[in-house]
């Protein structure tokens, strides 16, 4: 388990601390902003530091400008909505090097407590490769530093991995701190039984989870897409439904090693065509020719929602169906409310995943919605995560 620095060890009074956000917020085709829940997440980090007097310089990448100004993708909406949000200015040093002159001058001017934001560090080359240079620049506006984004803590850029080399302490921002306490506690020091649902379209996007989940969990429940290469493992047809021919012998030594802690459906709710009109039946078993998987069925959500019954820590990574589709989110739905219902920490990781229980407007009831797709993908494959390695041990 990671033991790192936090932002309150640091003594800020004063000092310039260069925050890394995950501001990758999407955006409308007139640069509003959609959706600000990174920008909130960011928050609790942010309003500490200009609480405690700090001059707080705050960078995100945003998109993929790859490695040039693209006027589109500029943070300049971001630093109007945190001004909002702070209720004080927040500065946009709008400076096409990110740190050329105009932002240095910004950092000049800065009295404590202020807030300078930079431009997308995307729009340097170096940020993605990680090369010193553009490290270097970062380190030089700041005394310290802080690592609060966790949706790129899966990655080794300039901005997140590069600067703690040149600049120290490097803390962990208080978003960080949560996905680490939840998804690490949920996956290496969980309170048991700890039941894992795993979902979505593919078995092989998932191998690396499910092998390290295999070795921690009490029960594991499959669902989604890749549930249908697990019937084929079992001699099962299955019709129409995705079905990864590479990955059957796979399936099978994992339901060998498995045994009964693996769950799999019952029954599936079967479709004539992948749309949410198409002709609809439930199978037991066997998936008819012509046919093709679509969600979990009722007898299987009965089957899981009594394995989750009693569990104390549920990690959830991938739906249990096509749930775009209102027709196929029911399996999905019910999941999600089992999870609102029982007395356990329960915890979200996964773009799609989280989409779903939003969608299904239980996100408050879970214990954590991890706010990285991949990198919490990555910590559920029992991965370093290089953006928090970095960070200073205590
Ligand atoms: P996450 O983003 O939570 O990790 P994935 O990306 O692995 O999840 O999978 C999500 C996708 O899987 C969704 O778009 C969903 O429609 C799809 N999916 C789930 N069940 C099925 C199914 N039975 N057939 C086809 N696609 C499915
Ligand atoms: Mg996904």
């Amino acid at each position: 388990m990671y033991n790192k620095v936090t932002v309150e060890d640091l003594q800020v009074k004063g000092k310039k601390v260069l925050v890394r956000c995950d501001f990758n917020v999407p955006l409308d085709e007139n640069g509003n902003i959609t959706d600000d829940t990174r920008i909130v997440g960011a928050m609790p980090t942010i309003e500490y530091l200009v609480n405690n007097g700090a001059k707080v310089i705050l960078c995100s990448h945003m998109g993929k400008p790859k490695g040039e100004p693209v006027p589109e993708l500029s943070l300049a909406p971001v630093a109007k909505a945190l001004s909002e949000k702070l209720g004080k200015e927040v500065v946009f040093a709008a400076d096409d090097n990110v740190v050329g002159e105009r932002a240095k001058a910004a950092v000049q001017e800065m009295n404590d407590g202020d807030v300078v934001l930079l431009q997308n560090t995307r729009y340097r080359k170096e940020e993605t490769k990680n090369v010193d240079e553009f490290s270097k620049e970062l380190a030089s506006l700041a005394d310290m530093f802080v690592n609060d984004a966790f949706g790129t803590a899966h990655r080794a850029h300039c901005s997140n991995v590069g600067v703690t080399q040149y600049l120290k302490p490097a803390a962990a921002g208080y978003l960080i701190q949560k996905e680490i306490e939840f998804l690490g506690n949920a996956v290496n020091n969980p309170v048991r039984p700890l039941v894992a649902i795993l979902g979505g379209s593919k078995v092989s996007s998932k191998i690396s989870v499910i092998e390290n989940l295999l070795k921690k969990v009490d029960k594991l429940i499959i669902g989604g897409g890749m549930a249908y290469t697990f019937f084929a493992a079992q001699g099962k047809t299955t019709g129409n439904s995705l079905l990864e021919e590479d990955y059957i012998d796979y399936a099978k030594k994992m339901l060998d090693e498995a045994g009964d802690k693996l769950l799999l459906p019952v029954d599936t709710v079967v479709a004539n065509d992948f749309s949410n009109d198409a002709e609809s039946k439930v199978v037991e078993g066997d998936i008819p020719d012509g046919w093709e998987g679509l969600d979990i069925g009722p007898k299987t959500v009965k089957l899981y929602q009594d394995a989750l019954a009693d569990a104390k820590t549920v990690v959830w990574n991938g739906p249990m169906g096509v749930f775009e589709m209102p027709n196929f989110a029911k399996g999905t739905n019910a999941i999600a409310q089992t999870l609102a219902d029982i007395d356990a920490t329960t915890v979200i990781g996964g773009g799609d995943s989280v989409a779903a229980v939003n969608q299904a407007g239980l996100a408050s009831k879970m214990s954590h919605i991890s706010t990285g797709g991949g990198a919490s993908m990555e910590f559920l494959e029992g991965k370093d995560l290089p953006g928090i390695v970095a960070l200073t041990d205590k």
